[in-house]
């Protein structure tokens, strides 16, 4: 990784801020964005001089054409775009507020879109690169109260085919990411029945999905417009055999 210059959103916590830490341990530089001020700048000053925090709200036209302008100031153009932030609400379809709606899908796919929009010039500057979405098997299946999220997380993964095929050219590959349930303040409050049936039955670590997005930056160098799942196998279909299995 060393020479990548990275973006990361939603990068303050969880999964986002194992991906900071692991692409900065493996020779990124390093441009964490979050809402999240405090966390940000408390992970990034721990990462020492090769990462830095910016405060970027992804549904804010300004705020990204800042943070891109600041990270090329800093490091050079941006190679790396990871499109991690997003936020949750349960609700059915009737019951859900249209503004919750637009809020969700706002932050995890127009946020996304824009994020891949204001950085396509510097990617280009940087001579090619790689932007990965990070989806959710809510982008690979239905989840009855879930609506808003698996709308916007299956958003993610067409916006992602699409970008592939317009970036190709440029020699930026652009893929999405599945992650099943993992560990992190986002699933705080859900219980152990969510992994209850899956072939590994636990939930993963935020690194276990900061792998994978490294595997696909730095290896997967003939792999664009597809999908990569991490979710101990939760998609993988249904038993009729019983708990002996
Ligand atoms: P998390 O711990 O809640 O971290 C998400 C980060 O994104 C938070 O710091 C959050 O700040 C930030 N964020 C929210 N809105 C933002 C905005 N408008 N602009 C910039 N940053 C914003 O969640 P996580 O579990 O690490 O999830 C990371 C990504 O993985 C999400 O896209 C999520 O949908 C996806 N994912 C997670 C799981 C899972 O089981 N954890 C599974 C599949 C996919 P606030 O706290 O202020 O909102």
């Amino acid at each position: 990784m060393t020479g990548q210059n990275a973006i990361v959103t939603g990068g303050a916590r969880g999964i986002g801020a194992a991906i900071a830490r692991r692409f900065v341990e493996e020779g990124a530089t390093v441009t964490i964005g979050d809402v999240l001020g405090p966390e940000g700048e408390e992970l990034a000053a721990g990462l020492g001089e090769t990462a830095r925090f910016a405060l970027l709200d992804v549904t804010d036209a300004g705020s990204w054409s800042a943070v891109v302008a600041q990270a090329e100031e800093a490091y050079g153009p941006v190679s790396v775009l990871i499109n991690n932030a997003g936020i949750l609400q349960i609700d059915s379809i009737e019951e859900q507020e249209p503004a919750s709606f637009r809020r969700v899908t706002d932050v995890n796919l127009y946020g996304a879109w824009l994020g891949l929009h204001t950085t396509i010039p510097s990617l280009r500057r940087a001579g090619g690169g790689v932007v990965v979405n990070i989806s959710s098997t809510a982008g690979l299946m239905g989840y009855a109260g879930l609506g808003a999220y698996t709308a916007s997380k299956w958003g993610l993964r067409g916006l992602a085919k699409t970008a592939a095929l317009e970036l190709a050219a440029d020699g930026v590959r652009v893929c999405s990411v599945h992650p099943g349930p993992i560990r992190t303040p986002m699933t705080a409050e859900m219980g152990e029945e969510i992994v209850v049936g899956q072939p590994i039955a636990r939930y993963g670590a935020p690194e276990e999905v900061a792998a994978m997005v490294l595997f696909i930056v730095a290896e997967a160098t003939y792999s664009t417009g597809c999908e990569f799942v991490v979710d101990g196998g939760a998609t993988t279909g249904s038993t009729l055999l019983g708990d002996e299995t």
